[in-house]
């Protein structure tokens, strides 16, 4: 593993997060990919390819646009970084191996769904988050065709259908009792295509992470916006702790987790 071959994999994670970046903006407005090519959203005037090079373009342009001078919004180059470095974290980790394109393919759709509904959520010309079922389809063939590569389909198939199922009851005790939603679809059809990748053994400790980091993002939001019915997204803790999960893997599963939920 030389330095070269990081650096690589660094621009092919910025190219990716660029891409990501067009899909976040344009999949849940429902405007195609491919055309019109990049536009300012705020002058939408057309971007030269000069000043759509991932990162290096931002610090170029001082994070203005060419055209109107408005500011660039900072998460497109980070968004561009985080993907680069995770995916260098996951070269680092399994090097060149069918590991390493499944957890690329991974972390690129969870990525791409956990922004995508954080950025829905907050954009007040949608009622509530969005999870485009795309990324879900997607996710769950990938997850179950690596699940056959590695002789484990039935423990992918475990994962969805835990992934889903430990997401839906209470949620809709949830909503019977509280007469609103708590969560929502969405949020199901992401936890079962993140099982399609970890497995069924994964599910209660992603689970318990994501319920940690809903409660101290509430609190934080709570905080901040002194609004106890502040809607908090919660597919971005859940992604974030798959993406944990991945990582740690093998540390995680030295304790019993699943004891430690029913408990
Ligand atoms: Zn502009």
């Amino acid at each position: 593993m030389d330095i070269l071959s990081i650096i690589f994999i660094g621009i092919i994670g910025l190219v990716f997060g660029s891409f990501m970046n067009v899909l976040i903006m344009r999949v849940p407005k429902n405007i195609s990919i491919v055309k019109p090519s990049s536009f300012c959203p705020q002058c939408m005037e057309d971007i030269a390819w000069k000043d759509n090079i991932p990162v290096i373009s931002y610090i170029l342009l001082k994070g203005r646009c060419r055209h109107c001078k408005k500011t660039i919004p900072i998460m497109y180059p980070m968004t561009e970084i985080l993907t680069a470095l995770l995916f260098v974290v996951i070269y680092l980790k399994f090097g060149l191996t069918l590991l390493f394109f499944k957890y690329v393919i991974f972390i690129f759709l969870v990525l791409t769904v956990s922004l995508t509904d954080i950025y829905t959520s907050a954009d007040e010309n949608f009622e509530t988050g969005m999870i485009p079922t795309v990324y879900i389809a997607l996710g769950i063939l990938a997850g179950l065709i690596f699940g056959l590569i590695e002789g484990f389909f039935a423990y992918y198939l475990a994962g969805i259908a835990a992934g889903y199922l430990i997401l839906f009851f209470p949620a809709y005790l949830y909503s019977k009792i509280r007469h609103k939603e708590g969560m929502g679809e969405g949020d199901f059809m992401f936890f079962a295509m993140i099982g399609a990748f970890t497995g069924l053994g994964s599910i209660a400790a992603v689970l318990t992470f994501a319920a940690f980091f809903g409660i101290v993002a509430g609190i934080i939001v709570i905080i901040i916006t002194k609004d106890k019915n502040y809607p908090i997204p919660f597919a971005p803790m859940l992604g974030v702790s798959a993406i944990i999960y991945v990582f740690f893997e093998e540390l995680l599963n030295s304790y019993n987790w699943s004891s430690f939920i029913i408990n």
